[in-house]
This record gives C-alpha cells, structure tokens and sequence, in this order.
C-alpha cells in the first residue's frame, strides 16, 4: 500500500495510544483509558466533510446553533452512530451508507440539534467539547463496543474498540450515551420544526427510525449504539409519524443534485471500507450512471490499473469539470503512479475549485511538493500544507507531513514544533510535550512557535489528576 494516496489517508487512523483517558470526569471511562489504548479510525475526506456539512449548516441554523466552523468527524465504523459535540459532529461511515437519502441523515441531525437546543446532557457535552476529537472517537468506539461485545468484522476496519468489555461499562455507556424518553420526545419535536423550517421533510428521520423500531440493525452490525442511546418505543414512533405527516413538506424529496453527491458518497465509502463488490451491490439497480462511474474509477484506483483509472477519471472530469473532488481522485491516481508533478497540478485544481476550502486538499498538494523533494518545491509544500492545517487545525497527519518538509529543508526547530502538534492532536500528550521542548531549545524565547511550543507543554487533560 502506498503511503500518500487516497487509501491511507481514507481510513486515516492514529496508532498512538490514549494515556489516563478521562473523557467524561468522574464517569468509570477514566478506569477504561488504558484499555482504549487502540487506533482510532477517524476517515478524513474532502468531499464527504463537505456534504454532511452542508446537511447539517441549514439544521443548526434553524436550532439556533449558530451556521459556522462546524467540524465534521467521520468514524470508519460500520454501525450506525450520529452524536453532536459542540461544533463538532461525530458521523459513523456506516450512517452514511446506510442511509439511501440525504433526507435520512438530515432527519438525525435535526433530532440530535433537538438534543442539544434541549440541554439534555448538558454537563458532558461541556466536557466534550474541551476534549480532543480523538479522545472522544475512542471513547465513543469503546462504549459501542461495550455493547456490542467484540462484534467486529475480521477485516480490521471495524475492530476499534473490540473486546473492551468490562465491569461498569455498562454504566458508562448509559452515561456517556444514553437519553430519556422525555427528551426523546422533545428531541423529536424540535426536528420537526427545524426541518419544517428549512422547509425539508421528516420522512427520512421517520424511516430510520422506524427501522430501529423494529429492531434492526440497519447497518448489519450486531448492535447499532445509535439505537441503544435513543429509545425507541412504538409510542414515540406513533406520534412522531403523526407530526410528520402534517407537515406540508412531507412527500418533498431532496434535490437531485443533493442526491447525486449522496449517491457518490455511498459508493465511495463502499468501495473503500468493503470493496468493490459491497460498491456495486450498492448501486444495483441504480439510475445514477455517474455515481455507478465515480465507483467504478475508484474501485479502479485502488485495486485495478492505474492507466485505466485514469482514464475513467478523466470522463468523470469531461462530465463534470468543475467537480473539485474528480480532480482530486485524478491527483490521487497520478501520486499511486508516481508521477508528483502532474498530480500537483490535479490536487491545486481541485483545491482551487472546492466550494467547501477545506484543509485537506491544501495539505494532499503539500505531499504532492513533498514527494518532487526540491528545495523550491519542499517550500512549496510547507506553504501548503500550512494553508491547509489553518483551515484544518486538528489534522494530525498534516503536521506530520509539515514536519517532514521542514526536515528536508534543514529546519530541525520547525520540524520538532509541527511533531509535536502532530502529536497532541493525537492525543500522545507525553510525546507532543518532548517535541515542544526540543523545539524550544532551539527558537527564540518568546516567538510565535516558542509560544505555541510553551502552550504543548503547559496542556493539561481535562479531568485528569497532576
Ligand atoms: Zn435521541
């Protein structure tokens, strides 16, 4: 496997292990953080972000939870989970596949701002929200696992958090996760007013949750933990049915382009967490020819010729040349061919042409500099890559691939600080620490890196004991 295209950095994960993880305070987590030693699978994906971003922008609007910097954090793990933290939304992949409409994860959303607007819960997301994003993935994984026991795929893909069963887990779960039915209802009714607000049906969080109902796994996991932490009994579904279908919006479907890039986000998730053949099962029967191509040239990608992929991607652009996220799998397919320079030119298209400006795409053309290796393109990749972690701060591989850079230009102080924030938002607070001090022997007292450096070494995680 390669180590800079779109693959790894699809199923992105962090091998450092959480020390004294005391996520939720006093909650019996804290007993659990060596067991939540593990990787945490966070994916990171332009387009994907992008997508669930713009289902979520309208829903916190209406919620009165404010339209900017929302941080989407998405969880390779094939159960079906949704949790809202602060401006943070945790999404599990296997939601998004499951889900065959944009309305459907809409719906969740709107049910989880309910959530929020209600206070339910108010004391732990105030702690989640002072938590690293990997800390709480882990901890999220750690009590899905608890309840599923170590029902996880051989694969690897889904084993996050297997086999962490232990004595109290049970409560911590409840605590970390579980709601009331009363706040079930209120969640409910305040989704439908903002999804009538923004003028959407409740029908796709209607059908989810009708499905949960009726105890199934929607996502084939054993147990889905979203349908553990929001009770579902037949009375709420009754009356939630009810509301929904007073609402003048209820037979509106999604737009067709919303659905398209759905579409192609299922398949894409498909074809990297379960293959091709999961993609193709997918689209059977599919109408949408350019999502069943966009699968196609991935699937292409990873598994089959690279001359061949690029060519499926090169119609994919010819259909849609605007598409930042076609030219990205095109510099995606030339970086696995090795040839860097074109795939520099497709990735700073791509970046030029994403309406979202996300991070990631600065940070894939900073690697593209990186793997040219001349001095004038290494700088290039530092520019980059630093463009891309401002928008993007919490990307810890980014900060790996700054301090690469850096190293090669000869910049051994620069190259220890953007360690040691690699490190941090990873949550490996001990290493971050000995890279901001190694850092700082080396800047000048009082500048901008030694300040950043001194704030490293000054971090204390939140509910843990000196
Ligand atoms: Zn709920």
């Amino acid at each position: 496997m390669h180590s800079h295209g779109s693959l790894s950095r699809f199923l992105a994960r962090t091998a450092r292990a959480f020390t004294g993880l005391a996520l939720a305070g006093g909650l019996a987590l804290s007993s659990t953080g060596a067991a939540l030693a593990q990787r945490v699978p966070i994916v990171r994906d332009a387009e994907i972000e992008a997508l669930v971003r713009e289902y979520a922008r309208p829903i916190l609007k209406a919620a009165g939870l404010g339209n900017s910097g929302i941080n989407i954090v998405l969880v390779n793990d094939p159960a079906f989970n949704a949790f809202v933290a602060g401006r943070r939304i945790f999404i599990n992949t296997g939601a998004l596949m499951t889900a065959e409409t944009p309305n459907e994860i809409i719906g969740v959303l709107a049910h989880e701002a309910g959530h929020i607007a209600g206070g339910h819960q108010e004391r732990l997301r105030d702690q989640l929200e002072r938590a690293q994003t990997m800390a709480i993935v882990a901890a999220l994984l750690g009590a899905g696992a608890m309840v599923a026991g170590a029902a996880t795929d051989t694969s690897g893909l889904g084993a996050a958090g297997a086999g962490i069963v232990s004595g109290g887990s049970e409560m911590a779960r409840r605590s970390l996760l579980g709601y009331q039915r009363s706040e079930e209802t209120t969640a409910d009714r305040s989704a439908l007013t903002y999804l009538n607000a923004t003028g959407q049906s409740a029908q796709g969080m209607l059908k989810t949750f009708q499905r949960f109902q009726n105890a199934l796994s929607l996502s084939g996991a054993r147990v889905d933990p979203y349908r553990v932490s929001h009770p579902m009994p037949r009375e709420r579904i009754a009356n939630l049915e009810t509301l929904a279908r007073e609402s003048p919006y209820f037979d509106k479907a999604d737009p067709a382009a919303l659905q398209q890039r759905h579409d192609m986000m299922r398949v894409k998730i498909a074809v990297y967490t379960q293959g091709q053949a999961a993609a193709s099962r997918l689209l059977r029967g599919s109408t949408d020819s350019l999502a069943v191509s966009y699968g196609d040239a991935q699937a292409t990608y990873l598994f089959g010729d690279l001359r061949s992929a690029l060519s499926k991607v090169d119609a994919l652009i010819k259909s849609q040349p605007k598409n930042a996220y076609f030219h990205e799998l095109r510099g995606d397919v030339l970086m696995k061919s090795n040839k860097p320079a074109a795939a520099a030119e497709a990735y700073a298209t791509a970046a030029r042409l994403d309406p979202a400006k996300s991070g990631i795409l600065p940070i894939q053309l900073g690697q593209a500099y990186l793997a040219i290796g001349t001095p004038d393109a290494l700088k290039k990749a530092v520019s980059e890559i630093r463009k891309g972690l401002d928008r993007d701060r919490e990307n810890a591989s980014g900060y790996r691939y700054l301090a690469q850079a850096y190293g090669m230009l000869g910049d051994v102080a620069d190259a220890d600080l953007a360690t040691a924030d690699g490190h941090y938002y990873s949550g490996a607070y001990q290493d971050a620490k000995i890279f901001a001090m190694r850092a700082q022997q080396k800047l000048q007292r009082g500048s901008p890196g030694w300040v950043r450096a001194q704030d490293i070494i000054n971090y204390k995680q939140p509910g843990k004991k000196k």
